[in-house]
């Protein structure tokens, strides 16, 4: 059972690993045994922190990173900054495992939607994880590696939400995207699929009105909010051989919200 689930010898590039949902992620990669994991982070002291947390978990795991700011640049120079780094940091020379995990929200009524705010978040969410994949993906077919993909989705991949309209956009988009690509790509070695967590404690959801959080609370057949850690299984489930099967999914981790 212990090979199933093993990431021994396998190197991820995972963004947004230095905080909330990623750094969920990073913990079960580790636990897994991961050989590497390259991190793109946004500030240094994020970045210690969140080593310090993986390497509780377990101290062999090497990290390496990349600092990029999503918003800063072009989306086409970052993503190839991401995979020419990636590729020389490699311990193994491969990238095994591709995350695509950073993202932002941003909330307004659409009529009055600034349209900046509404282009960033299509750009990190959407744009730069597709571009991510079909790079990475490349490469993976080039080298025969045996891949795995894994992007966040959310709730917002199934239900049209509310004031969060680039959001739902981009997270559907990723639901769909997960399906398409896995259908050209599955058949050639790489599986394909998204986790979609619900309601989770981490930065993102932080601004939220504590009355609704109490009323979001209410609604979760589980009867509490999730936390980072608990992604810890389901990536290490979907990047490892225990998932050989399973492709162009999107997981529900959501302490039972879609199902009611
Ligand atoms: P978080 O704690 O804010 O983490 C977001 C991650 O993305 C952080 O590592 C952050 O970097 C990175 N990031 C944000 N803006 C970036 C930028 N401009 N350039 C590069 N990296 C950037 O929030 P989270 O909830 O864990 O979010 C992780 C993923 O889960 C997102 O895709 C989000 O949409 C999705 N999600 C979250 C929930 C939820 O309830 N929390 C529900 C559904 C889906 P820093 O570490 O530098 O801040």
């Amino acid at each position: 059972m212990s090979s199933l689930f093993s990431l021994k010898g396998k190197v991820a590039i995972l963004t947004g690993g230095t905080n909330g949902i990623g750094l969920g992620y990073a913990r079960g990669l580790a636990s897994a045994d991961i050989q590497q994991l390259i991190l793109t982070y946004r500030s240094q002291s994020s970045l210690e922190q969140a080593q310090a947390k993986i390497h509780e978990i377990n101290p062999n795991v090497a990290i390496s990173s990349i600092k990029v700011d999503f918003l800063a640049e072009d989306e086409d120079a970052i993503v190839n900054k991401i995979v020419t780094d990636a590729y020389s940091l490699s311990q193994t020379g491969s990238i095994d495992i591709l995350i695509n995990n950073a993202g932002i929200t941003e909330r307004s009524p659409l009529e009055s939607f600034p349209d900046d705010k509404f282009q960033d978040v299509i750009k990190v969410d959407l744009n730069i994880p597709v571009k991510l994949t079909k790079l990475v993906g490349y490469k993976m077919l080039e080298r025969g590696t045996r891949g795995k993909i894994v992007a966040t989705a959310s709730l917002l991949s199934f239900q049209g939400g509310m004031h969060s309209t680039p959001y739902a956009i981009a997270k559907g988009g990723l639901k769909q995207f997960t399906q398409a690509v896995s259908n050209e790509w599955s058949g050639r070695g790489i599986n394909v699929n998204c986790i979609a967590p619900g309601y989770i404690r981490t930065k993102l959801t932080d601004s939220m009105a504590e009355e609704n959080k109490k009323i979001v609370n209410q609604r979760i057949p589980l009867g509490r909010w999730g936390e980072p850690d608990d992604f810890m299984g389901v990536i290490v489930f979907l990047c490892s051989d225990a998932s050989n099967y399973v492709t162009g999914e999107t997981i529900a981790v959501d302490g039972g919200w879609l199902g009611r």
